[in-house]
């Protein structure tokens, strides 16, 4: 087992890392930029370095800074969280010249993935259902109007490089088309360097499921169940639960055995998330697979009772999956909210001191954050201060828990979403179960004042 990890990352996922090591009597490194340096995962772990100024690309993203801190306190392992590094497979090939063990799959995976148009191939290849769409990347307006044609409006124009909901375009006619991939292009290549786009089908009021897999390197995988995370706000996941509640057991064996089976077809190791598209007549499409530790892993853990970061560390260090799939089990339900620092009305980012803090415990509430009162929740990365998640027998203790306790959730000094939240929980769609990725369109923002609204 390893002795030393260091975690490249910072927030709740640092301090949720750090939770893992603790209780596997690993020691820790953390790293923090500038404006970082009095957070919690900088207090609790065992060492700590200093990696740069505030901007991410002078600090958490940097590779030559992390492998520095790495070397210098003699880590034997890194965990990228999510975000930043966790699906650079340049940081994990240098982890490899190195002989630092990085916590996730292959590089060569990692890089596959990191593809979606080759990921496409290759998962369409492993028996998983796509969408209709290009076979690779496209390259012109010709072409993009070509396969539109064929495959019927709408579509969608995503950035082979893209991630957290950007790059992405929909399209409604063919007159609309050209402005909209040169858009996607020049976006995609501001975004993520690479401004290659290719084109599926736009699905109108999907769900997204997504399935949690683990892979050991003794070729056992196994999956976890899923999750369903159609709570969306410009593609940005809002609200997760497990298990959904559009999934019967017939269709989680089913699915859950066609994922494994297409992890296992490119030997996928550590833990990954292959996300799909569920349409309203119950028809699954692959997305994309992740490979990294996802923002709402908890609620796969409370319902299955493992500890997925515990697992990616074993899995790493060698170890064998000590269960079986017929051995993994759903209890009860599960329900997270992500508590972002933004105006609830329009939604913009509202960074500050927190002055007091204090989300309520009781029975089945777990909170995964690095907020405290006076602490600085700071302008210079993502806006997600916390994650409460539930726990009920059913869906509806689990719903019941969650209102009480945002009702009872105190963040003095900065806006939180929580009054979205407890809006989308009162909806009668939602009681019912009745999600889609449209869900949220019905609170669009307040246009600012002084602007007309673009429609009535
Ligand atoms: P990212 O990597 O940026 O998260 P994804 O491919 O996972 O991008 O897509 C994010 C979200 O975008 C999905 O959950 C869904 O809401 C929407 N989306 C993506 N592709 C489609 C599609 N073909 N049809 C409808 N919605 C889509």
């Amino acid at each position: 087992m390893f002795k030393k990890i260091l975690i490249a990352n910072r927030g709740e996922i640092a301090l949720r890392v750090i939770v893992a090591c603790r209780e596997l009597g690993i020691k820790t490194v953390a790293v923090y930029s500038e404006a970082d340096e009095n957070s919690l995962h900088v207090r609790f772990a065992d060492e700590d370095v200093c990696i740069g100024p505030p901007r991410s690309t002078d600090s958490y993203l940097s590779v030559p800074a992390i492998i520095s801190a790495a070397e210098i306190t003699g880590a034997d392992a890194i965990h990228p969280g999510y975000g930043f590094l966790s699906e650079s497979a340049y940081l994990a090939e240098v982890c490899e010249a190195c002989h630092i063990r990085f916590i996730g799959p292959d590089p060569s995976v990692i890089k596959l993935m990191g593809d979606k148009a080759r990921a496409r191939r290759a998962m369409k290849k492993a028996g998983l259902p796509m969408l209709p769409g290009s076979e690779g990347i496209i390259e012109s307006e010709e072409k993009a109007l070509k396969i539109a044609k064929d495959i019927g409006y709408p579509v969608i124009i995503k950035a082979v490089a893209g991630g957290g909901g950007r790059g992405m375009r929909i399209v409604r006619t063919a007159a609309d088309l050209g402005h909209a991939f040169r858009t996607a292009q020049r976006e995609a290549e501001a975004a993520f360097g690479v401004g290659d786009v290719y084109v599926e089908k736009y699905l109108e009021n999907p769900r997204h499921i997504e399935f949690q897999v683990l892979g050991d390197h003794h070729g056992n995988v196994v999956h976890l169940g899923e999750r369903e995370c159609s709570i969306q706000r410009r593609h940005q996941k809002l609200v997760e639960e497990s298990p959904s509640p559009a999934l019967t057991e017939k269709i989680r064996r089913k699915m859950g055995s066609l994922v494994v089976d297409a992890a296992r077809a490119v030997q996928y190791t550590n833990a990954g998330t292959f996300e799909f598209l569920m349409d309203p007549e119950g028809k699954f499409y692959f997305m994309e697979a992740n490979t990294r530790l996802q923002v709402e892993h908890p609620v796969t853990e409370w319902v299955t009772g493992l500890d997925i970061v515990k697992e990616q560390i074993r899995i790493a260090a060698g170890e064998r999956l000590s269960f079986r799939q017929s051995e993994v089990t759903f209890t009860g339900h599960s329900i997270e909210c992500r508590i972002n620092a933004e105006d609830p009305e329009t939604f913009a980012p509202s960074p500050g001191i927190i002055h007091a803090f204090s989300v309520p415990g009781g029975p089945g509430v777990r909170v995964d954050t690095f907020a405290h009162s006076e602490c600085t929740v700071s302008p210079y990365y993502d806006s997600m201060i916390a994650k409460i998640i539930v726990h009920g027998r059913d869906r509806q203790e689990a719903i019941a828990r969650m209102r009480r306790t945002l009702e009872m959730t105190v963040v003095d000094g900065i806006k939180t979403n929580v009054p979205m939240h407890l809006k989308i929980l009162a909806e009668a769609d939602f009681h019912a179960g009745r999600l889609s990725t449209a869900f949220m369109d019905r609170f669009a923002a307040k246009p600012k004042a002084g602007r007309l609204a673009e429609t009535a």
